[in-house]
């Protein structure tokens, strides 16, 4: 430990910091990688008094998607030592091509992850680790982080793990899932515009998604598969802006290589459809982070204020995983600058 390695002598934080805390077996110290080729470093000062522990990371971020990768830029540029531990399985993986991403609209989603971690390869205060975090608790002032590799200690924990999604259950929804059926209504919907399409879902909101959907196309029939809600006030409303329910059973989706072709229904009939918006279930999957008892919203998504901070102390979220959406690329990486913004002056006491 070089306690003058740190520029962090200000911070609130840090003065409570135990000075001799020691990495748990199998843990690892921030490491003190060598500069890339034109990297930029930030000049380290050797500031009398500095009490921060170098085996302590200023911050484990959970998750590089866009929130992730976003916070860890703007904390490297903030000269904070941040750990990412990412597994790498982005959300939007199955796509082709993403939307509404200024100055990248139509980049692939592996793209758009492979130019954030370009861009921080230029900063040594930043370490990856590509595996999965599986248990978080507090210890003192500090946590300790388990992931499948060892275990690390961090003066604040940033959680941007995003989501998953459960999908009707049809056999071949996942066969055009990304390609001709999608869930983002404002990220897809602009290349069916006018165009004869469906909503799919099993819940109470479709009615307010048909309406979404509607600035794109009045070429639309809402299957509720039996089970999802429309009232009859509802359909009477979707009714006069051109929009059909149908509330049969569902059986799948026909469609070839060229993309999807109809909507099956039990019995066999086939509605003609060129695309389908589906309304998943979403699923938070926080358990690793369980221990920190945070509150969550009735959806089972993280309660954040307007800065990502949680409901306990020195643990902060930004993206998908906290609620309300919109859930969009652009949206979750300026959710993570904001955060950055929020952890770094944490620690500073501001
Ligand atoms: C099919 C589809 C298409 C989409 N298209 C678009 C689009 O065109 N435009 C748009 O703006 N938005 C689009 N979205 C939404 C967009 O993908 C999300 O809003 C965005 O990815 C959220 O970013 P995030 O950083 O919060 O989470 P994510 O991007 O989901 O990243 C979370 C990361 O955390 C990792 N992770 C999870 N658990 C753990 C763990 N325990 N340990 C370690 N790592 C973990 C995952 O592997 C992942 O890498 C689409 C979504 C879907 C499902």
């Amino acid at each position: 430990m070089n306690p003058a390695d740190s520029p962090n002598v200000n911070d609130a934080a840090a003065s409570t910091v135990p000075a001799n805390s020691a990495v748990p077996a199998g843990g690892s110290a921030p490491a003190k990688s060598a500069v890339p080729a034109g990297g930029a470093v930030p000049a380290r000062s050797a500031v009398q008094g500095d009490v921060s522990d170098a085996t302590v990371w200023d911050v484990v971020i959970v998750g590089a998607g866009p929130a992730g990768l976003s916070a860890a830029l703007n904390l490297a540029r903030a000269r904070r030592r941040v750990l990412v531990i990412d597994s790498n399985r982005p959300r939007n993986a199955v796509t082709l091509a993403s939307h509404g991403f200024l100055s990248r609209d139509g980049v692939s989603p592996m793209e758009l992850r492979s130019l954030g971690r370009d861009e921080l390869a230029n900063y040594p205060e930043v370490e990856f680790r590509k595996t999965v975090a599986t248990a978080i608790v507090r210890d003192g002032d500090e946590f300790v982080v388990t992931d499948r590799t060892g275990t690390s200690r961090s003066r604040t924990i940033l959680l941007t793990t995003g989501l998953t999604e459960k999908l009707p259950a049809l056999p071949s929804l996942r066969t055009f899932y990304g390609t001709s059926i999608h869930s983002c209504v404002a990220c897809d919907a602009y290349e069916y515009a006018d165009r004869p399409i469906a909503l799919l879902g099993e819940t109470d909101d479709l009615a307010e998604r048909a309406i979404h959907l509607s600035q794109w196309s009045r070429d639309l029939i809402v299957f509720t598969n039996g089970i999802g809600v429309i009232t009859a006030a509802e359909e009477a409303t979707l009714a006069a802006r051109g929009i059909t329910v149908d509330r049969r059973a569902v059986q799948d989706v026909a469609g070839d290589r060229d993309g999807l072709s109809g909507i099956v229904l039990a019995g066999g009939e086939i509605i003609a459809r060129e695309a389908m918006f589906v309304r998943p279930l979403w699923q938070s999957g926080l358990g690793y982070a369980d221990a920190l008892d945070l509150k969550s919203s009735a959806d089972g998504l993280l309660v954040v204020d307007t800065e990502g901070r949680t409901s306990a102390p020195s643990v902060y979220a930004a993206g998908d995983s906290t609620s309300p959406g919109p859930q969009q690329l652009i949206v979750a990486a300026g959710a993570g600058a904001r955060t950055a913004n929020a952890i770094n002056r944490d620690l500073l006491g501001l």
